[in-house]
């Protein structure tokens, strides 16, 4: 079986989980089932980062440890992502030993490779961002006057410390000429583009370990300094494989990294060069999307407008998260959550294409047939035609899938519902029964049930619930989201003549 590993970031536990973090999770969830469903050797993970200056600060504020405040944001992510239907294989915290292991032995493999030396670092300093600016980026910003952190406005302070320095800029060219040569390398184009020029107009030597704070991973050899965010956070990815035992784990390299595009140069930049200095292949992809805003204005903790993902939960099905947020904005682009568009999103799409497609076609069959499919005597044109359009459908999603093209994805699956809608308006299956035509009736409703099911099979992974239920009715047995694959239940005529179907019962109801 070939293998398949997809990830999120690991996300900061300075932060209560929301609309951006579970947008991440639920796109590496469909990729992740769709692979399943490809009989691919799937690996996908989240977690959290725990450490940083920002966690201390938060804890000692509250007066509970460090890891007393990750605890209580570990289980409000755990919590989560059952409710949304999330498969994850692994969840890693970087607090836990299997992956300070794996981090310290990234930084000895980094050291015997000469790619860490020991200097002094001196700039402006953002104690809530953790970042260091230079005197151009403050005045470029227009915060030099003021000493403000150009992120998040609040006051810099020049800190001068010991640290050790990763030699980014040893990695400049080959760096530019991967991306160059690997076209897929960062996506969308826009992002790689970006990331290009960012490479090409020179890279500084980073900083990677601080003696400012202590909740981190100590330098091995030298405690008094804590990694940095940068090899700590990244080494995830290959801590929860096992890193580094064995030499190379057998998921390693990803296939998709999935981030949002605020952290774009530390996936782009950074971790290419870390894995290049100690010599393990690079991820295969890296795909960056865009952020939310909700009703047109960005979300924000002191506008008070983030969305809440427990509070999404309570007014919609996962489901319908899953596929608003899928379908309503190219994958990579900037996108706005807004409640009258999920809300026409779900009645057109769902409730009138998918739903009625689905209740008229098993109310239909239930009526004239008994639910009992016919055998398929001679097939039609618009037959050849339809089931032309339901393969054409499967090999364009695959390749959709292959790109994190969610929406065309979506959009190639919505197409085949219209055409089934359609073919029942031209086929008249009620003027078949009235006319007494049953082997054409037989043919029709059996076109109609085939297509439905293979739709399922489709949206299975964006809808694990609502495709399961939907898989019930056409197969009438219980049936387990994790037990369809592609090339078992993905050819056209599965169903034999004599299979039973349940009675529609719906599944999109409309919204009001
Ligand atoms: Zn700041």
């Amino acid at each position: 079986m070939e293998n398949y590993y997809v990830t999120t970031p690991i996300y900061y536990v300075n932060d209560e989980p929301h609309l951006g973090h579970i947008y991440t999770t639920i796109a590496a969830d469909v990729l992740a089932r769709h692979q399943r469903m490809s009989e691919r050797d799937v690996f996908f993970l989240t977690g959290v980062d725990e450490h940083g200056q920002k966690v201390q600060q938060a804890a000692e504020k509250r007066g509970i440890a460090p890891i007393e405040l990750a605890d209580q944001v570990v289980e409000r992510y755990q919590s989560l992502w059952p409710e949304l239907q999330i498969s994850n294989d692994d969840f890693i915290r970087t607090s836990s030993d299997r992956h300070k292991a794996g981090v310290q032995a990234m930084w000895r493999r980094l050291e015997n490779a000469g790619a860490i030396y020991k200097d002094f670092y001196e700039d402006w300093y953002c104690v809530p961002c953790e970042a260091y600016w230079t005197e151009t980026q403050l005045k470029d910003a227009d915060c030099w006057d003021a000493k403000h952190c150009p992120d998040c406005k609040r006051a810099v302070e020049k800190i001068q410390e010991e640290s050790y320095f990763f030699r980014l800029s040893a990695f400049q060219d080959r760096l530019i000429e991967h991306i160059k040569a690997n076209p897929d390398f960062i996506a969308p184009a826009s992002r790689r583009n970006e990331v290009l020029s960012f490479v090409e107009s020179g890279l500084r030597d980073l900083s990677i370990s601080r003696t400012t704070f202590s909740w981190g991973v100590p330098v091995p050899g030298d405690d008094k300094h804590v990694i940095y965010v940068w090899i700590d956070a990244l080494t995830n990815y290959l801590s929860a494989l096992g890193f580094p035992e064995p030499e190379q784990p057998a998921h390693w390299p990803a296939d998709v990294h999935l981030i949002g595009k605020d952290i774009l140069r530390f996936h782009a930049v950074y971790w290419p060069a870390m894995l290049m200095a100690v010599e393990l292949p690079l991820p295969k992809r890296i795909f960056a999307h865009g952020w939310w805003t909700v009703e047109g204005e960005k979300m924000s903790k002191s506008k008070g407008n983030a969305l809440r993902p427990a509070e999404l939960l309570e007014k919609y099905e996962a489901d319908v998260l899953r596929y608003f947020l899928l379908r309503e904005v190219p994958f990579g682009q900037d996108g706005d959550f807004s409640f009258t568009s999920l809300k026409q999103r779900y009645n057109t799409e769902l409730a009138n294409d998918v739903g009625n497609l689905l209740n008229r076609s098993l109310a239909m069959l239930n009526k004239y047939r008994d639910g009992v499919l016919g055998a398929v005597a001679e097939e039609s044109e618009a037959d050849r035609a339809l089931i032309a359009d339901v393969e054409a459908m499967q090999r364009e999603v695959a390749a959709c899938m292959d790109k994190q093209a969610f929406h065309l994805a979506l959009e190639r699956i919505n197409a085949v519902v219209r055409h089934g809608n359609r073919y029942v308006e031209d086929n008249a299956p009620w003027s078949l029964a009235k006319q007494g035509e049953n082997a054409r009736l037989d043919s029709v409703l059996y076109h109609l049930v085939e297509t439905l099911r293979l739709v399922a099979l489709q949206l299975l992974p964006f809808m694990p619930e609502k495709m399961t239920a939907m898989l019930g009715q056409i197969l009438n047995r219980k049936v387990q989201a994790d037990n369809f694959s592609f090339s078992a239940d993905g050819g056209w005529g599965v169903l034999a003549a004599g299979h039973q179907c349940r009675k529609p019962e719906p599944l999109f109801p409309r919204m009001d």
